[in-house]
């Protein structure tokens, strides 16, 4: 886990753990998207964000 990457909290669904991903496809402007690791879990990531700060901030507030 990088130093700089704020905890992320675990998945409000399953209790799974959650991560960050650059959005897969898209070079310009990056994306990133969030959420919890299990494909089949309601909790997956479906919402693109323009930065990692913001993704996590987005999960941890519906995690919370
Ligand atoms: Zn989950």
């Amino acid at each position: 886990m990088p130093p700089k990457t704020p905890a992320l909290k675990t998945c409000p669904f399953c209790g799974g753990e959650a991560s960050v991903k650059q959005a897969p496809g898209i070079s310009s402007p990056v994306m990133f998207t969030i959420g919890c690791l299990d494909e089949s879990c309601i909790g997956f990531p479906a919402t693109k964000f323009q930065t990692r700060k913001d993704a996590i901030a987005a999960w941890n507030k519906r995690a919370s």
